[in-house]
């Protein structure tokens, strides 16, 4: 089928054509992009205790203050991925991040089309699918990426982390926000343009509202 136009008669003779296709590419609905570990998973809770356990250590989530502090409890690269991957392997003992978690999300699904975009290893991906399914959080699309970095090229319009080092690369991105979910790593990502803090999950279905009216 050709292009249609819609022909509106206004009092007589002026006809108004508009086409079937206006253009669209602003006001489409925003493409959100939410990530799981730190975000809607409280993983590092579970990783904390694992790593307490094997190390000896007493560490809580609090401690957790820049994106690699474990270096500071001599715990290396390798077994701060290795743990992770092992805590997922309990997905039933990881609680979400806030109470009500799945309501959270369902109240931006009608704001824009969410993913969750999720960097982690192919082993553990059976498993946060579970988990997001027993939370019973919907999304659009479940995205595996291998790593943080990876997000940047999928071009959303915004990003709900919790990365530090994500947050100068969405920066950059002519049209993309980022809302950086407040965590104890996080806290001295300095202020730039385009991220935007919360402390909660209560204060973005507004801050999705807003970036919804400007970018139109
Ligand atoms: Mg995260």
């Amino acid at each position: 089928m050709g292009p249609v136009a819609l022909i509106l008669k206004v009092k007589g003779s002026l006809q108004i054509a508009i086409p079937d296709r206006l253009p669209t590419v602003r006001s489409k609905r925003l493409k959100i992009a939410v990530d799981l570990d730190g975000v809607l998973a409280e993983s590092m809770l579970v990783w904390c205790e694992r790593v307490n356990k094997e190390f000896g250590t007493q560490l809580k989530i609090e401690d957790l203050d820049s994106w690699a502090s474990w270096r500071k409890f001599g715990i290396s690269k390798d077994d701060f991925y290795r743990i992770l991957d092992e805590s997922w392997e309990d997905w039933k003992q990881i609680p979400p991040t806030e109470l009500g978690i799945a309501n959270k999300v369902a109240a931006i699904s009608t704001l824009g089309e969410i993913d969750i975009v999720t960097g982690r290893s192919r082993m553990t991906e059976m498993a946060a699918k579970s988990w997001v399914e027993h939370q019973k959080i919907r999304c659009h699309r479940f995205v595996r990426v291998s790593g943080w970095r990876d997000k940047v090229g999928l071009g959303y319009d915004v990003y709900i982390d919790d990365a530090p080092d994500l947050m100068p690369l969405i920066s950059r991105i002519p049209l993309a926000r980022a809302i950086l979910y407040d965590r104890p790593w996080n806290r001295n990502v300095p202020d730039m343009p385009k991220v935007l803090r919360v402390k909660s999950w209560k204060e973005i279905p507004g801050i999705l509202k807003r970036i919804s009216r400007d970018r139109i």
